[in-house]
Protein backbone atom coordinates (compact mmCIF):
# COMPACT_ATOMS: atom_id res chain seq x y z
CA UNK A 1 0.00 0.00 0.00
CA UNK A 2 2.65 2.67 -1.11
CA UNK A 3 0.98 6.36 -0.39
CA UNK A 4 2.14 9.71 -1.22
CA UNK A 5 1.70 12.29 2.11
CA UNK A 6 1.59 15.71 1.35
CA UNK A 7 3.41 17.43 4.44
CA UNK A 8 3.22 20.83 5.30
CA UNK A 9 5.74 20.71 8.27
CA UNK A 10 7.69 18.38 10.32
CA UNK A 11 5.51 18.30 13.67
CA UNK A 12 2.19 17.18 11.22
CA UNK A 13 4.74 15.04 8.86
CA UNK A 14 6.22 13.12 11.90
CA UNK A 15 2.70 12.67 13.30
CA UNK A 16 0.73 11.35 10.14
CA UNK A 17 3.79 9.10 9.00
CA UNK A 18 3.69 7.64 12.04
CA UNK A 19 -0.37 6.77 11.58
CA UNK A 20 -0.19 5.61 8.31
CA UNK A 21 3.03 3.01 9.25
CA UNK A 22 1.05 2.05 12.31
CA UNK A 23 -1.81 1.27 9.76
CA UNK A 24 0.46 -0.63 7.19
CA UNK A 25 1.63 1.88 4.54
CA UNK A 26 4.50 2.51 2.61
CA UNK A 27 4.68 5.74 3.09
CA UNK A 28 6.75 8.34 0.90
CA UNK A 29 6.70 12.55 1.51
CA UNK A 30 6.06 15.00 -0.96
CA UNK A 31 6.73 18.02 0.56
CA UNK A 32 5.44 20.72 -1.91
CA UNK A 33 4.67 23.88 0.02
CA UNK A 34 5.27 26.77 -2.70
CA UNK A 35 2.54 28.98 -0.35
CA UNK A 36 5.62 29.19 2.42
CA UNK A 37 6.82 32.92 2.94
CA UNK A 38 9.54 33.94 2.82
CA UNK A 39 12.01 31.47 1.27
CA UNK A 40 13.83 31.59 4.54
CA UNK A 41 11.42 29.96 6.65
CA UNK A 42 10.63 27.58 3.65
CA UNK A 43 14.19 25.90 3.91
CA UNK A 44 13.69 25.97 7.48
CA UNK A 45 10.58 23.72 6.90
CA UNK A 46 12.30 21.61 4.77
CA UNK A 47 15.06 21.15 6.56
CA UNK A 48 13.09 19.79 9.22
CA UNK A 49 11.32 17.44 7.44
CA UNK A 50 14.85 16.42 5.65
CA UNK A 51 16.07 15.58 9.18
CA UNK A 52 13.10 13.44 10.17
CA UNK A 53 12.88 11.49 7.51
CA UNK A 54 16.62 10.88 7.17
CA UNK A 55 16.78 9.55 10.90
CA UNK A 56 13.33 7.56 10.44
CA UNK A 57 14.70 5.86 6.77
CA UNK A 58 11.50 7.68 5.12
CA UNK A 59 12.14 8.39 1.38
CA UNK A 60 11.42 12.13 0.85
CA UNK A 61 10.55 14.28 -2.69
CA UNK A 62 10.75 17.55 -2.88
CA UNK A 63 8.49 19.38 -5.01
CA UNK A 64 9.09 23.06 -6.55
CA UNK A 65 9.12 26.48 -4.49
CA UNK A 66 7.52 28.72 -7.13
CA UNK A 67 5.88 31.22 -4.78
CA UNK A 68 5.28 33.59 -7.73
CA UNK A 69 3.33 30.73 -9.18
CA UNK A 70 1.32 30.11 -6.12
CA UNK A 71 0.86 33.99 -5.59
CA UNK A 72 -1.35 33.42 -8.85
CA UNK A 73 -3.60 30.41 -7.96
CA UNK A 74 -4.77 32.81 -4.85
CA UNK A 75 -4.89 35.80 -6.96
CA UNK A 76 -8.19 37.69 -5.76
CA UNK A 77 -8.14 36.20 -2.70
CA UNK A 78 -5.47 37.44 -0.54
CA UNK A 79 -7.50 39.63 2.05
CA UNK A 80 -9.70 36.44 2.71
CA UNK A 81 -9.23 34.93 6.34
CA UNK A 82 -7.67 32.19 7.82
CA UNK A 83 -10.05 28.60 6.33
CA UNK A 84 -11.67 30.66 3.87
CA UNK A 85 -11.43 31.08 0.01
CA UNK A 86 -7.86 31.61 -0.08
CA UNK A 87 -7.25 28.35 1.65
CA UNK A 88 -9.18 26.45 -0.53
CA UNK A 89 -7.29 27.63 -3.63
CA UNK A 90 -4.11 26.72 -1.27
CA UNK A 91 -5.42 23.45 -0.97
CA UNK A 92 -6.43 22.85 -4.58
CA UNK A 93 -3.23 23.86 -5.53
CA UNK A 94 -1.12 21.44 -3.32
CA UNK A 95 -3.10 18.74 -3.77
CA UNK A 96 -3.47 19.02 -7.25
CA UNK A 97 0.08 18.87 -7.56
CA UNK A 98 0.50 15.95 -4.84
CA UNK A 99 -2.23 13.73 -6.62
CA UNK A 100 -0.67 14.57 -9.90
CA UNK A 101 2.68 13.48 -8.67
CA UNK A 102 0.98 10.29 -7.10
CA UNK A 103 -0.77 8.95 -10.50
CA UNK A 104 3.09 9.65 -12.42
CA UNK A 105 5.28 7.88 -10.21
CA UNK A 106 2.98 5.05 -9.60
CA UNK A 107 1.31 5.30 -5.99
CA UNK A 108 -1.77 3.75 -4.82
CA UNK A 109 -2.91 6.38 -2.34
CA UNK A 110 -1.85 9.93 -1.50
CA UNK A 111 -3.12 11.86 1.80
CA UNK A 112 -2.05 14.97 3.23
CA UNK A 113 -1.61 16.71 6.94
CA UNK A 114 -3.17 19.89 6.17
CA UNK A 115 -5.98 17.95 8.45
CA UNK A 116 -3.65 18.06 11.73
CA UNK A 117 -4.41 21.59 11.79
CA UNK A 118 -7.57 22.74 14.34
CA UNK A 119 -7.52 26.20 11.73
CA UNK A 120 -8.52 24.14 8.51
CA UNK A 121 -11.91 23.30 7.32
CA UNK A 122 -11.47 19.14 7.12
CA UNK A 123 -14.50 19.19 5.39
CA UNK A 124 -13.23 21.30 2.11
CA UNK A 125 -9.57 19.38 2.26
CA UNK A 126 -11.42 16.08 2.36
CA UNK A 127 -13.95 17.00 -0.77
CA UNK A 128 -10.88 18.65 -3.06
CA UNK A 129 -9.22 15.30 -2.09
CA UNK A 130 -11.46 13.00 -3.43
CA UNK A 131 -12.36 15.02 -5.85
CA UNK A 132 -8.79 14.91 -7.20
CA UNK A 133 -8.67 11.69 -6.58
CA UNK A 134 -10.95 10.36 -8.77
CA UNK A 135 -9.73 12.90 -11.13
CA UNK A 136 -6.18 10.87 -10.92
CA UNK A 137 -7.71 7.59 -9.95
CA UNK A 138 -5.24 7.72 -7.17
CA UNK A 139 -7.12 6.91 -3.68
CA UNK A 140 -7.02 9.86 -1.50
CA UNK A 141 -7.21 9.00 2.71
CA UNK A 142 -9.02 11.26 4.33
CA UNK A 143 -8.71 10.46 7.26
CA UNK A 144 -9.06 13.86 9.61
CA UNK A 145 -5.98 13.75 11.46
CA UNK A 146 -5.94 16.09 14.41
CA UNK A 147 -8.91 13.45 15.89
CA UNK A 148 -7.59 11.50 18.68
CA UNK A 149 -5.55 13.98 19.99
CA UNK A 150 -3.68 14.31 17.07
CA UNK A 151 -2.95 18.02 16.94
CA UNK A 152 -1.53 16.96 20.63
CA UNK A 153 0.65 14.11 19.46
CA UNK A 154 1.87 16.14 16.70
CA UNK A 155 3.36 19.08 19.09
CA UNK A 156 4.95 16.00 21.34
CA UNK A 157 6.79 14.86 18.55
CA UNK A 158 7.69 18.16 17.84
CA UNK A 159 9.07 18.40 21.11
CA UNK A 160 10.88 15.12 21.18
CA UNK A 161 12.33 15.87 18.24
CA UNK A 162 12.87 19.53 18.79
CA UNK A 163 11.47 20.80 15.51
CA UNK A 164 10.82 24.21 14.48
CA UNK A 165 7.42 25.32 15.16
CA UNK A 166 6.06 28.32 13.23
CA UNK A 167 3.83 30.81 14.66
CA UNK A 168 1.96 31.04 11.46
CA UNK A 169 0.15 29.22 8.42
CA UNK A 170 2.65 29.83 6.09
CA UNK A 171 2.16 32.70 3.43
CA UNK A 172 2.57 36.11 4.20
CA UNK A 173 -1.23 36.86 4.42
CA UNK A 174 -0.96 34.36 7.74
CA UNK A 175 1.19 36.20 9.57
CA UNK A 176 0.34 37.59 12.55
S1 LIG B 1 -3.27 30.60 5.44
FE1 LIG B 1 -2.21 28.65 5.04
S2 LIG B 1 -3.65 27.35 3.91
FE2 LIG B 1 -4.40 29.47 3.85
S3 LIG B 1 -3.59 30.32 1.94
FE3 LIG B 1 -2.12 30.84 3.51
S4 LIG B 1 -0.63 29.15 3.50
FE4 LIG B 1 -2.43 28.44 2.37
Amino acid sequence: MKVLLHDCCAPCGAHVAEELKKDGYDVTVYFYNPNIFPAEEYQLRLNEMKRYCEKNKIPLIVGNYNHDEWLSAVAGFENEKEGGARCEKCFMHRLGETAQKAMEEGFEYFATTLSVSPHKPVEVINRIGNELGEFYNVKFIDTVWRKNEGYKKACELSRKNDFHRQNYCGCEFSVN
